[in-house]
Order: structure tokens, then C-alpha cells, then sequence
């Protein structure tokens, strides 16, 4: 009959002879904690805890509204041309003012209102 003793890092019952001196933990430990898998297992348990859940109240709703404002923040600024005029409507995909933009000398570079970048317009598309 082997001999059990309870390991002093992790307190698991293994054979007394399978006992190695661990360099670090500075005693007598088991197989497990020798190799370091105990320490492994409880970063990994932690790990797990640390995980973030999703808060609460969160569904499919909140799903679709993330992914509605994902859209909207992609959303390019509106321009419209000006019958008889060679400047264009502009709306703001930001704060929604319109104001009159340059497509050829490309002015105002930002929003009036807001200061929003307006992204180079291609004016081959307008003519
Ligand atoms: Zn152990
Ligand atoms: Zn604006």
C-alpha cells in the first residue's frame, strides 16, 4: 500500500514517493505542481471569472441598435446639386446642417456648425 500525502500547494492526496522539491515554492509538492499544471489551472480558472458578461437587460434589441448606430456612423455627408448653381446642398452626416458647399474648390473643408470633416467629394460623379 503507497503511502498518501496531501500536497502542501494544492492540497491533493498523492503518493508520498512521488513528492519533488519545487525550486520556487520551496517545498515538497505533487506531480501537478511540480510541472506547474496547478498553477496553470488557476490562472485559467480566474480567467474565466474575469470574463466579461454582458450587461444586464442586453438582447436582441440591443444587438440591432448597436448595429443601426455601427451603420450611422458610417454615414457620408448628403449633397445635393443647386439647379443653376455650381455649388452643391450639403448635409451634414453629423449634426445635420446644410450649408452650401464648393465641389470644385472644394470649400468649406469642415462643417460650419459642427467642424466635421467633409471627406473629398469625387466631382467626375457630379457632372
Ligand atoms: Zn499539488
Ligand atoms: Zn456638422
Amino acid at each position: 500500500m503507497t503511502i498518501k500525502a496531501k500536497c502542501r500547494n494544492c492540497d491533493k492526496e498523492v503518493p508520498a514517493d512521488q513528492f519533488k522539491l519545487h525550486y520556487k515554492y520551496k517545498m515538497m509538492v505533487c506531480p501537478d505542481c511540480f510541472r506547474g499544471k496547478t498553477q496553470l489551472q488557476k490562472e485559467k480558472a480566474k480567467a474565466e471569472q474575469e470574463k466579461p458578461s454582458k450587461p444586464a437587460g442586453w438582447d436582441m434589441d440591443d444587438e440591432y441598435l448597436q448595429k443601426v448606430k455601427r451603420e450611422r456612423d458610417k454615414e457620408q455627408p448628403q449633397f445635393q446639386k443647386v439647379p443653376g448653381s455650381e455649388h452643391l446642398q450639403c448635409t451634414c452626416c453629423n449634426c445635420k446642417y446644410s450649408f452650401k458647399y464648393d465641389p470644385f474648390r472644394k470649400r468649406p473643408r469642415s462643417c460650419p456648425f459642427c467642424n466635421e470633416d467633409i471627406p473629398k467629394l469625387n466631382t467626375y460623379s457630379l457632372l
